[in-house]
């Protein structure tokens, strides 16, 4: 798989074949903007005073005949990051096209205030150009927005190497929010293997592991199955497992990373009443998040790197077969886990997989473990829309995990927000009765929980057995818990991807 679209080099502005130009700019005040565009804005700056907020749609002496000037807004280094310039340039291939534009042509320039400012810029554009996968499907004469972009830069040499990475990166984008955003028949467990299936053929470099016989299930993953067998009823919505395996030619790091992958959320027996059920498809987006960093890795192939993924697909439905609250399972790491909650079923489908990649890890030269869900209502609530929190375990702390990858993100925009995980979410979870280990969930929703979104990781420290390699172990393991719910695009936008392009920059030496 591949952009449906194709990217094309721009040497010169005054080349044919494009009918819209599109530039980001913060006031038009870089210095590697082309003149032929700099002084159609310092004339329209003459006549409106709000050019540099709203921005405009203006006419050029140039083959394109018109310019869509998408300004930045007034940028402080105080509070803006570079999604300044993601977010414009998003909005601006959104306008060029709305202005009748079949053919556009983005113009990135340098801003000396961030670090990748052209190629922030290029991944908003193409961002805007998405359409997902369900509209593709059902007016596949729409699709794809347009044949081909064309990119200019103020680096010519550069160009083409930003562009293939720029490429690479959408294309992992894509299989993420293809594998996101879809209502939950379409993604649903067997659906979402067949996606990665054709995704990931044969000659990719990425290994398939696809567990989905219930026996198996039932015995090595028995929280996940706790989950699975309200909805391992129906035949379309039986779950499964799958393991990615990617392996550089020489690597000296090995990344282990569990992805949620609930194609649907009802609550579950604790179900989601009052109207707070829409949208809880996007409740695979970690799973989804997984299979784009893997496929990035798959086309930038980077030799130090050996990174295995497991997306834990599941619906938690609601039925005659389903799990309640009470009921008291032995975890894979051989933890007596009470559950409290059906609703707190993200916890319970990654527990068990990420206690095999705890196993697995220990076998890994530097291994770094890490979960990805939308996991709780309280993240939202504590970060806003648009934020990955990342939390780390005592030896993931040690080595800064969450900090670098919190730099990584404000680097290509992609941001993160770090929490600690403290002895309270311990306590909260500790097993309360004789002989009991682990309580799943307290009884209140996470989004009216004290400390909502960051006891989950204790729980899930607790129940894989990785509190057991903690900074004072024999064996300390790195385990960081990502927290994407309100990073993955909330229904009816589209699924965003978040947190592949963080990932990418902090370990893949971009
Ligand atoms: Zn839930």
């Amino acid at each position: 798989m591949e952009l449906d679209y194709a990217l094309q080099e721009v040497g010169s502005l005054s080349e044919g074949g494009y009918d819209g130009i599109v530039l980001v700019s913060e006031g038009g005040k870089e210095p590697g903007i082309p003149t032929e565009l700099s002084s159609v804005i310092k004339k329209a700056e003459q006549v409106d005073a709000d050019l540099h907020d709203s921005g405009a749609v203006l006419g050029v002496e140039l083959p394109a005949k018109r310019l869509v000037y998408a300004p930045t807004g007034k940028i402080t280094g105080d509070y803006h990051d570079v999604r300044q310039f993601g977010d414009a340039a998003k909005k601006g291939i959104l306008r060029v096209l709305k202005s009748g534009a079949k053919s556009p042509l983005i113009v990135l320039v340098d801003n000396k205030r961030f670090e990748r400012t052209r190629l922030v810029t290029l991944l908003g554009a193409l961002e805007g150009l998405y359409m997902n996968l369900q509209w593709r499907e059902d007016r596949p004469e729409k699709s794809p927005k347009v044949k081909a972009l064309g990119v200019w830069s103020d680096d010519p040499k550069g160009l083409p190497a930003l562009i293939q990475l720029a490429g690479a990166l959408e294309t992992g984008r894509v299989l993420a929010r293809d594998i996101g955003g879809p209502d939950p028949e379409r993604m649903s467990p067997i659906n979402v293997e067949k996606a990665v299936r054709g995704a990931f053929p044969a000659n990719s470099g990425i290994a398939l592991d696809v567990v989905s016989d219930e026996a198996i299930l039932n015995k090595e993953y028995p929280l996940y199955s706790a989950v699975n067998r309200a909805a391992s009823v129906i035949d379309r919505h039986k779950g499964r497992i799958i393991y990615l395996t990617y392996t550089g030619s020489a690597p000296t790091q090995t990344l282990l990373i569990v992805g949620k992958g609930v194609t649907y959320d009802t609550g579950g027996a604790d179900i989601k009443a009052g109207g707070i059920m829409a949208g809880m498809c996007r409740d695979k987006c970690g799973a989804a998040a997984v299979a784009g960093f893997m496929k990035i890795l798959s086309i930038l192939k980077p030799k130090h790197l050996k990174v295995i993924g497991a997306m834990s697909m599941v619906r938690n439905s609601v039925g005659e077969n389903c799990y309640v609250s009470d009921e008291m399972i032995m975890s894979r790491a051989g933890k007596r886990v009470r559950v409290g909650n059906t609703d707190a079923e993200g916890r319970m489908i990654m527990a068990d997989v990420l206690c095999r990649m705890k196993e697995l890890a220990l076998g890994e030269k530097n291994p770094q473990i890490f979960t990805i869900a939308t996991l709780t209502g309280h993240a939202l609530r504590t970060v806003g829309e648009g934020y990955t929190i990342a939390m780390d375990n005592g030896p993931a702390r040690k080595a800064q995990t969450a900090a670098k990858l919190a730099t990584a993100g404000e680097v290509i925009g992609d941001i993160i927000d770090i929490s600690r995980v403290r002895r309270e979410d311990y306590e909260t979870h500790r097993g309360k009765a004789e002989g009991e280990d682990v309580v799943q969930a307290t009884n209140l929703p996470s989004a009216q929980a004290k400390r909502g979104h960051q006891a989950p990781s204790a729980f899930l420290i607790l129940a894989s057995g990785l509190e057991e390699h903690g900074l004072e172990s024999a064996k300390p393991l790195l385990y960081t818990h990502l927290d994407i719910a309100a990073s993955c695009g909330e229904v009816p936008k589209d699924a965003t991807g978040a947190p592949v392009l963080a990932l990418s920059t902090a370990y893949l030496d971009l």
